[in-house]
C-alpha cells in the first residue's frame, strides 16, 4: 500500500469503505431472508401436511360412517332379507328381484352420500352372492366364496366382515370389474340376532388422487407424496407431480436411498427437515402418518424454489456491489482530479525543482486548500527562483572578485618577485664586495636583509601557487589514490628515511575523478607536516580511508603520533601564512601549506578538518567530493 500512488491508493480506501459494509450488510440480510424463508416454509408445509391429513382422514372415517349407518337401515335389513329368501331359488325370483332392486338403487341414490363419496354400494348375502350392486359390473350375482372374483379385495373385505364382524378400509388394488384401482369398506348386516350378510362400499382413487394434486401453498414445485407400505417396500398409491404416471406402479424398497422420507412416513415415523425426494433433489418437508388408511404422507418443496428469493437477494446485491464499484471508479476518478491530480503535479513540479528547474509552476486553478498549497508553491517558486538569482548573481561576482583577488595576487607575487631577486642579489654584492669594508653589525643587517628576502620570496611562492590553484591545473579524470600515495612517498623517500618514520597504509585507497598533481601537492603536504611536527622516538604516519555511511562519502585520513595542535588553533592552522610555533621551529615554514591544502581539498568539492589530542598526534581527515556526489571518493 506504502508504494502505492495516490490515486490507486484513493480508489482503494474507497473500495474498502463502500465495499465492507455493503458486503456485511447484504451477508447478514442474505442470512435473514434464507432463515426466514426457510422458517415459513417449514410453517407452510407443515400447515398443509395438517390439513390434507384431516381431510384424508375424515374422508375414509365418513365412508366407513355410512357403511355403517346403511348396514343398521331397515330397508336394506328388509331387502337382504327378501333377496337372500328368493335368490336362485324362488322361480318368480326375477320378477321380484327387479322391483327389489330399483327401489332399493331408488333410495340409494338419494341417499345424501352417495354420488359425492360412493362408487358403488355391494349388498352381500352371508353365502357371499353378491344380490345388488348400483353399478351393475361384471361382478353383479356372482359368488365372493367361489365365484371368479372370490380373491378380489372386494371378497377378502367380505370375509374379513363376516368373520371380524367389523369393517376395515382394505388396501387399494386393480378390481377387475371396474377396471380400475378400488378399495372396500365392509358393514355386518344383522337382523335379530341373524347375520344376514354384509353391505360393502367401493371407493375408488379419484378423491386420493384430486387431494394429492391439489398443490395450493405448494407452488411450482411442491407436493404430496403418499405411499403405503406393502411388506418390505413402499408403494406410491397416488400419481406424483413430477412423475404422473407412479400411482401404484412406482414402489421404493424399503432401506434404499431413494425417497428416504416417503419410507419413514409409511413405517409410521414423524418428522419435518431437509432431504433428498424420490428425483435426487434437495427438499424441505414434512412427513406424518396417515393412521386410517395406514400411509405414510410427505408434503414438500424444492429447496431452490423455497431460496429462490434468496437467490433474487444475492443477485441483486451482486448488482449493486458493481453499481458500488463503477460508482467508486467514479467518484476516485473525479476525486483524483480534484485532489490527487494536483499533488502529483506539485509532486512533479517538487521534483523538477529537486533536478535545479526553479523555473517550474503548477496550473492549478481551484479555489480549495489543494489550489490555495499550489499558489503558495507558486509564490514560493518565484521567491526562490528571485532568491536564486540574486545568489547567482552574487557567486558570480564573488567568483569574479576572487579570480581578480588571485589575479591581483598571482601578479603582485610575480611582479614582487623581481624587485625582492634583486634586493637579493644586491644583498649579496655588498657582502662580496664590501664584507671587509664594513663592521660586524654591518655583515649582520646585510645577512639578515639576504636572509629575510629570502623568507620573503618562499612566502611569495607560496602565494603565487596558492593563487595559481584553480587556474592551472591538469584536466580531471579517474586517479587511483594508492597510486598518487606511491608517488608521494618516492619523492619524499629520502626524508621520509632521515626523519625514520614509519609509513603504515592501513587500507588501499580508492580511485576517484580529481586532478591528479593537485592531490599529490595534498598528500606530500600532510606527510610532510606529520615529519616535521613530531618529537617521537618512534615516529609513524597512519593512511587509510573510513566510511561515512550517514553522508554516503569516504573519508581519507593522515594520522600520525606527532606533537598534535592545540584545540583552539584547529581552525587557525587553515588560514594562510599562521604557523602556531615559532618561525623556525619544527624545520620552519611559510604557514601556507594547509591553506594550500584546505583550497585543493574544496577545489575538488570536498572538505578538510583536523583532528587532534594535543602531545599525541593528529589526523587530517578529508573528502573529495561533497556529499552524495556520484564520483566521490568510493
Ligand atoms: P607550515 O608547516 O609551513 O608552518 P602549514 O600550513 O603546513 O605551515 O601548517 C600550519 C601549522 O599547523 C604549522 O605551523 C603547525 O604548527 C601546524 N601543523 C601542521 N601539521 C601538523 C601536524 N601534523 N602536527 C602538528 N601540528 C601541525
Amino acid at each position: 500500500m506504502k508504494t502505492l500512488k495516490l490515486p490507486t491508493k484513493l480508489l482503494c480506501w474507497l473500495l474498502i469503505v463502500a465495499l465492507i459494509p455493503l458486503g456485511l450488510f447484504g451477508y447478514a440480510g442474505y442470512l435473514y431472508t434464507v432463515k426466514t424463508l426457510k422458517k415459513e416454509s417449514m410453517n407452510s408445509l407443515v400447515n398443509i401436511a395438517r390439513s390434507k391429513a384431516l381431510i384424508i382422514d375424515e374422508y375414509f372415517r365418513d365412508k366407513e360412517q355410512v357403511i355403517f349407518s346403511l348396514s343398521h337401515n331397515p330397508i336394506i335389513i328388509d331387502t337382504i332379507k327378501q333377496h337372500n329368501i328368493n335368490f336362485n331359488e324362488d322361480k318368480e325370483y326375477q320378477l321380484k328381484h327387479a322391483s327389489i332392486d330399483k327401489s332399493l338403487r331408488q333410495y340409494l341414490k338419494h341417499f345424501t352420500h352417495y354420488k359425492k363419496t360412493l362408487y358403488d354400494v355391494f349388498l352381500i348375502n352371508n353365502k357371499g352372492d353378491i344380490l345388488f350392486t348400483m353399478v351393475k359390473e361384471e361382478d353383479y350375482g356372482t359368488n365372493l366364496m367361489t365365484g371368479p372374483f372370490k380373491d378380489t379385495q372386494l371378497a377378502k373385505t367380505f370375509r374379513k366382515t363376516l368373520t371380524l364382524s367389523a369393517t376395515g378400509l382394505s388396501p387399494f388394488e386393480y378390481y377387475p370389474p371396474s377396471n380400475d384401482m378400488g378399495a372396500f369398506i365392509g358393514a355386518p348386516i344383522w337382523d335379530d340376532g341373524m347375520l344376514l350378510g354384509a353391505i360393502c362400499t367401493q371407493i375408488d382413487t379419484k378423491k386420493i388422487f384430486e387431494l394429492a394434486a391439489d398443490y395450493k401453498g405448494l407452488r411450482e414445485t411442491g407436493e404430496t407424496v403418499l405411499g403405503a407400505l406393502q411388506g418390505n417396500i413402499v408403494e406410491i398409491t397416488a400419481p406424483l407431480r413430477h412423475d404422473p404416471g407412479s400411482a401404484f406402479k412406482k414402489t421404493i424398497p424399503i432401506g434404499s436411498q431413494e425417497a428416504m422420507l416417503i419410507q419413514l412416513a409409511s413405517q409410521a415415523f414423524e418428522g419435518a427437515g431437509s432431504s433428498v425426494d424420490y428425483r435426487g433433489i434437495d427438499i424441505f418437508a414434512v412427513w406424518s402418518y396417515l393412521h386410517y388408511p395406514g400411509w405414510g404422507m410427505v408434503v414438500k418443496i424444492d429447496t431452490d424454489e423455497v431460496f429462490a428469493p434468496a437467490q433474487k437477494y444475492k443477485q441483486w446485491m451482486i448488482y449493486i456491489g458493481i453499481i458500488t464499484v463503477l460508482c467508486v471508479l467514479l467518484i476516485s476518478i473525479y476525486v483524483s482530479g480534484s485532489i490527487s491530480d494536483p499533488v502529483v503535479k506539485l509532486t512533479d513540479a517538487v521534483n523538477k525543482i529537486s533536478e535545479g528547474d526553479l523555473f517550474t509552476r503548477i496550473d492549478v486553478n481551484s479555489g480549495d486548500e489543494i489550489g490555495q498549497l499550489a499558489k503558495s508553491f507558486n509564490h514560493m517558486m518565484g521567491h526562490l527562483q528571485r532568491s536564486q538569482e540574486a545568489l547567482q548573481k552574487r557567486t558570480d561576482e564573488l567568483a569574479k572578485s576572487n579570480l581578480e583577488l588571485d589575479d591581483f595576487a598571482y601578479i603582485a607575487s610575480h611582479d614582487l618577485k623581481e624587485p625582492l631577486r634583486g634586493i637579493y642579489n644586491f644583498a649579496s654584492f655588498l657582502i662580496e664586495d664590501y664584507e671587509d669594508k664594513l663592521d660586524d653589525d654591518g655583515k649582520n643587517k646585510l645577512f639578515t636583509l639576504k636572509k629575510l628576502s629570502q623568507r620573503l620570496e618562499r612566502l611569495i611562492n607560496d602565494l603565487l601557487y596558492y593563487s595559481r590553484v584553480e587556474r592551472i591545473h591538469e584536466a580531471f579524470q579517474d586517479i587511483n589514490l594508492d597510486e598518487v600515495l606511491d608517488e608521494a612517498l618516492d619523492t619524499l623517500n629520502i626524508r621520509i628515511e632521515d626523519h625514520g618514520i614509519d609509513v603504515r597504509r592501513k587500507d588501499i585507497l580508492p580511485t576517484v575523478f580529481c586532478d591528479k598533481s593537485r592531490i599529490l601537492d595534498v598528500f606530500i603536504n600532510l606527510i610532510t607536516n606529520a615529519m616535521k611536527y613530531n618529537d617521537k622516538d618512534e615516529k609513524w604516519i597512519e593512511i587509510g580511508v573510513d566510511k561515512d555511511k550517514s553522508r554516503h562519502v569516504d573519508v581519507i585520513y593522515f594520522k600520525d603520533n606527532g606533537i598534535g595542535i592545540r584545540e583552539k588553533y584547529l581552525e587557525s592552522i587553515f588560514k594562510i601564512f599562521k604557523r602556531i610555533h615559532g618561525r623556525d621551529k619544527y624545520g620552519g615554514g611559510t604557514g601556507a601549506g594547509l591553506t594550500i591544502v584546505k583550497k585543493i581539498v574544496e577545489y575538488h568539492g570536498g572538505t578538510i578538518w583536523a583532528e587532534s589530542s594535543f602531545g599525541h598526534g593528529t589526523t587530517f581527515r578529508f573528502t573529495l567530493k561533497g556529499e552524495g556526489d556520484e564520483n566521490q571518493a568510493i
